[in-house]
């Protein structure tokens, strides 16, 4: 059994106008008018296996942007803001499986594609509050409460898997749940 591919490529660079023209379940117009991360193109691509981030200035919304095979899929997506969760309480990301304690996981709600979405549909999906799962995947950054669970898989394996999570969640904004 392959269960895993390795030396799984990281992400191109993007600009702006590939990131903007990638939102699937947003209007042009909100898509023109999302706050990008700044420096983008010193962004440390190489251990990103999808772009996220978070607005300052709109702190209840999240955006990330992934690669399929057919391009890049942008999310806008909601999130609570102004919950105050316990430390001693820990949330698991579904996508990169770090731990966090406190508010270190939030809730991310994201309208579904098309009809569906016009229609008030959305999907929820426990993610990373900073959108920063592959770095949390390599080591370069530490939840400040929490950590990851000991695990005998490579680094390939992780992103695989983190990946493939991901690709499950863009799947039912896209499709709708298998049920
Ligand atoms: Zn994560």
């Amino acid at each position: 059994m392959k269960a895993f591919a390795v030396n799984l490529p990281p992400m191109e660079p993007l600009n702006e106008k590939t990131i903007r023209a990638s939102f699937i379940n947003c209007s042009k117009g909100e898509a023109s008018r999302i706050s990008l991360p700044r420096g983008l193109a010193e962004l440390p691509w190489e251990h990103l296996d999808f772009l996220g981030w978070r607005d300052p200035g709109a702190p209840d919304r999240g955006y990330l942007v992934a690669e399929r095979e057919n391009g890049y899929i942008g999310l806008s997506m909601r999130v609570p803001v102004g919950l105050r969760r316990s430390l001693l309480r820990t949330s698991i990301c579904s996508v990169c499986l770090t731990m966090h304690g406190g508010s270190g996981v939030s809730l991310f709600a994201a309208r579904r594609a098309g009809v569906a979405g016009r229609e008030g549909n959305t999907v929820g999906q426990y993610l990373c509050t900073d959108l920063a799962c592959s770095l949390y995947l390599r080591g370069k950054k530490q939840p400040v409460i929490g950590g990851r669970i000991e695990e005998s898989l490579t680094l390939d394996e992780l992103v695989v898997r983190a990946r493939t999570n991901l690709e499950q969640f863009i799947d039912q904004i896209l499709h709708g749940s298998k049920s």
